[in-house]
């Protein structure tokens, strides 16, 4: 069956290449070539960007990137049984697919790419969260990226984008709505993905803003929320009493009840208690 870039289908090009799927690198494969081309897109436009991509696999995502456009894709995948297969896929985008065989957590790539640049990745869950705390705390802000475009589990995409008041706000949601505009762009069931994993998965945008919504230092930020959220059952006043005898005080002038609990408390009025105490 053709396919829309000539390429032989993934079906196919996993059967050339012999790559049986494994549960030890979290290697879930897209293989409809319509889906990944939805993903494609729903980083934004393509053109005249270049787009870094983890964990290409057979590279359904990467057909998908350069068929909508990118500029130029570099591809970090630990698994050396794809490279073949991805070598196909370069030569059918002469000078526009760069494969880089290693783990993504390994080295920074980005400073490999010219801004503007997307990145765009279908990861193991336990890999995607650790690069996007990552990415999302760069030495210096704006970053070098524009967009994010990652799959995750359907959880921890709520956990992102959740607001306060509800039982999934917390670290990752102040950590990802301070610096970033974030949406959930697409849901994907289990059956999307071969072999099937046992959850279903969603695809976050993350779009960096220009600099943090309110003022604050990154690591007293960083550290009031750890403390609030370690003990978010706690009255803050209990959960941050070891950030000195004037807390109270401090709560108060950054408008927050000593007597709330930190799942109530929005990012604005954290960022206040951060810079009463930075
Ligand atoms: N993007 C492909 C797709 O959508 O079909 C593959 C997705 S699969 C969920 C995750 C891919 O990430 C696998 O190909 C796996 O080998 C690769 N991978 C796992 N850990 C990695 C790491 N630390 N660095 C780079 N790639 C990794």
């Amino acid at each position: 069956m053709a396919t829309i870039d000539g390429l032989p289908p993934l079906r196919a090009v996993i059967g050339t290449h012999g790559l049986s799927a494994r549960k030890a690198l979290g290697q879930n494969f897209l293989l409809d070539l319509n889906l990944t081309a939805k993903i494609a897109r729903s980083a934004g436009a393509l053109e005249g960007h270049d787009v870094l991509e983890v964990g290409p696999g057979p590279g359904g995502l990467t057909r998908g990137l350069l068929a909508e456009g990118a500029r130029r894709v570099l591809a970090v995948e630990k698994d050396p049984r794809c490279l073949p297969a991805l070598e196909e896929i370069a030569q059918a985008y002469p000078g526009r697919l760069e494969v880089v065989q290693g783990d993504a957590l390994a080295g920074d790539m980005l400073a490999r790419l010219e801004p503007p640049i997307r990145i765009v990745a279908n990861l193991p869950y336990n890999v995607g969260t650790e690069l996007l705390v990552r990415w999302l705390t760069p030495q210096v802000w704006p970053p070098r990226w524009s967009t994010l475009t990652l799959m995750f589990q359907r959880e921890v995409a709520e956990r992102i984008v959740a607001r306060p008041g509800s039982k999934a706000y917390g670290r990752l949601a102040l950590l990802a709505q301070w610096r970033t505009e974030a949406r959930i762009v697409m849901s994907l069931p289990p059956e999307a993905f071969t072999p099937p994993p046992k959850i279903s998965s969603a695809v976050v945008h993350f779009t960096a803003l220009p600099e943090p919504r309110y003022p604050a230092d990154p690591k007293v930020l960083e550290r009031v929320v750890a403390m609030a959220f370690n003990q978010r059952r706690k009255m803050l006043r209990a959960a941050l009493k070891g950030l000195g005898p004037d807390i109270e005080d401090r709560l108060l002038a950054a408008g927050i009840p000593p007597t709330a609990r930190a799942e109530e408390i929005d990012l604005e009025r954290f960022c206040a208690l951060a810079r009463s105490l930075g």
